[in-house]
């Protein structure tokens, strides 16, 4: 690494990318320099509406303007001068609709989250007249209110005015990327890149274009969609009015597929795992679009000089959720990172197996009713086997997913790729290394997405050369060999058994 450092040429050594992490409950901005590593982070939180059961709504102003303040506060608290940044990169919270007013450039209605279930009845109307197999073929996706096409259609069927005014070419939509891209150029780009296009159930993944068929299935007109642009590539600058000068916007993308960038899955079969709230994999597919037999998700990764990139997706809704459960409502932990120690009092499980249903299971089961059930209590079950349990059923899900993903790509995958704040829990890890029968391995920086969207950007300007360029960035932490003496067959010999058992209750 030192050796690279001195051995490279200088050039871009005093420069920085800027990248723009907006998430779902907050608006980043990450200074990174040549060596990938932070510099300075600014980040502020913004409220979350929950109008009505099942509702979730943004301020899509308040997103602006924490984002707004974020930029300029990390540029100010790094000491950079603004001419420093070589270029921009965005990331953010996907499926997210925003729809907006071209000439007032005020949003009409708040945004739409991708949490937000307000559509799902008129997916299953979807479901019912026998879309599924169209919107797969054309999309990847599944069928679900989690995606933009129905809050589309749902904001513009809530008002008859709206209607009209998106017929009259008088509206934009966006998702999170490209209304913050339209306001940071003061309105003069309307763009978004294919993989956040790719989650909106309107972009044709095979052609590459946003579809007829699907638009007036969803009854949207074309004209308040953006342009999609590379996800690498000098796509725009910022105004000046911003940071006092005009900055390159050279990299775009969704924050899952920012992250399989991030990890350097640029390969296919290369997968990655992020283990915050829920846990989100994905696995590179290459030049391939891969229908998923078993319900997951096929999507854009990236595109770059026009080169499609595709991947497999698959998400467990609860992970460290559930060790948030421990602690807030079952109380046998403080803090998250303790369930590590409370797990190693015991040797083993117990006997228990956790299935962490508490919100349904998605991928590979999609059962919605399906509850969290603990088995195998006894007289002699303590904490410390609870916990083991749940750590487990975290690896489990994760396995269940990963085997689903094999087999639709029909490929086998080398090492699992890891990050988010879960990830930072070394028993967990090494139980999912073990479960797999693979190697687990964890990188030096943990903002893998920010990180990812840098490449991205800075590939574009030629801020970092090539792939081989980033890969001596790519540092690892730890590495976690599978166990053979773990007893993993028993413990995913039980887990399908009782897995069965749950589901065959809600038959
Ligand atoms: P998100 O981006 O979804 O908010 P993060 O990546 O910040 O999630 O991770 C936070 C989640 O990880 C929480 O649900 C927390 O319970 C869990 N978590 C954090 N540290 C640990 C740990 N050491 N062991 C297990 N779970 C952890």
């Amino acid at each position: 690494m030192e050796g690279f450092l001195l051995n490279c040429n200088k050039e871009f050594m005093d420069k920085y990318i800027l990248a723009i992490d907006a998430g779902t409950t907050s608006s980043r901005a990450i200074i990174f320099n040549k060596n990938a590593e932070v510099i300075e982070i600014a980040q502020y939180e913004f409220n979350q509406f929950f109008p009505k059961e099942g509702w979730v709504e943004h301020d899509a102003v308040e997103i602006w303007n924490t984002q707004l303040k974020a930029i300029k506060d990390v540029v100010n608290k790094s000491k950079i001068d603004p001419n420093q940044i070589d270029s921009i990169g965005i990331t953010n919270q996907r499926e997210t609709t925003i729809i907006w007013d071209k000439q007032t450039g005020k949003p009409v209605y708040n945004a739409i989250v991708w949490q937000d279930r307000r559509t799902a009845s008129f997916c299953d109307e979807l479901i019912e007249k026998n879309k599924t197999s169209l919107i797969q073929q054309k999309t990847g996706l599944v069928i679900d209110a989690y995606f933009s096409g129905t809050k589309i259609k749902w904001i513009l069927d809530s008002n008859q005015e709206l209607r009209e005014k998106a017929n009259d070419n008088k509206l934009l939509f966006g998702t999170v990327d490209t209304w913050l891209i339209w306001n940071l150029t003061n309105g003069k780009s309307h763009i978004t890149d294919p993989s956040n296009a790719s989650r909106t159930l309107l972009y044709n993944i095979k052609d590459d274009k946003w579809d007829k068929d699907l638009l007036d299935l969803f009854d949207v007109p074309e004209n308040i969609l953006p342009n999609v642009v590379d996800s690498s590539s000098v796509s725009t600058n910022i105004d000046k009015e911003i940071l006092g000068v005009e900055i390159t916007i050279s990299g775009i993308a969704g924050d899952q597929q920012a992250a399989l960038f991030g990890q350097l899955c640029i390969n296919e079969g290369d997968i990655k795992n992020t283990y915050g709230t829920g846990c989100f994999c994905m696995m590179n597919t290459g030049e391939n679009f891969v229908m998923s037999k078993n319900k997951m998700l096929s999507t854009i990764a990236w595109r770059i000089n026009g080169e499609i990139t595709y991947a497999l997706e698959g998400s467990v809704f609860v992970a460290g959720a559930l060790i948030q459960w421990l602690r807030d409502q079952l109380g046998i932990i403080k803090s998250s990172p303790e369930v590590e120690e409370l797990a190693k009092t015991v040797i083993d499980n117990g006997g228990l197996t956790f299935v962490p249903a508490l919100s349904g299971l998605a991928a590979p089961y999609w059962d919605p009713y399906v509850q969290g059930t603990i088995f195998g209590i006894t007289r002699g079950t303590e904490n410390g086997h609870i916990a083991r349990a749940a750590l487990e059923s975290i690896a489990l899900r994760t396995r269940d997913i990963v085997i689903e993903m094999e087999k639709d790509a029909g490929i086998k995958f080398k090492d699992l790729k890891v990050d988010g704040g879960a990830s930072n829990n070394n028993l967990l890890m090494q139980i999912q290394a073990n479960l797999l029968s693979t190697n687990v391995v964890r990188p030096k920086t943990t903002e893998t997405t920010a990180l990812g969207v840098a490449f991205l950007a800075g590939l574009a300007t030629g801020f970092w050369k090539d792939i081989s360029d980033l890969k001596k960035l790519w540092i690892e932490d730890m590495s976690f060999n599978p166990d053979s003496n773990f007893n993993s067959n028993d413990i995913i010999e039980l887990w399908q058994d009782r897995i069965n058992k749950l589901l065959k209750v809600n038959e």
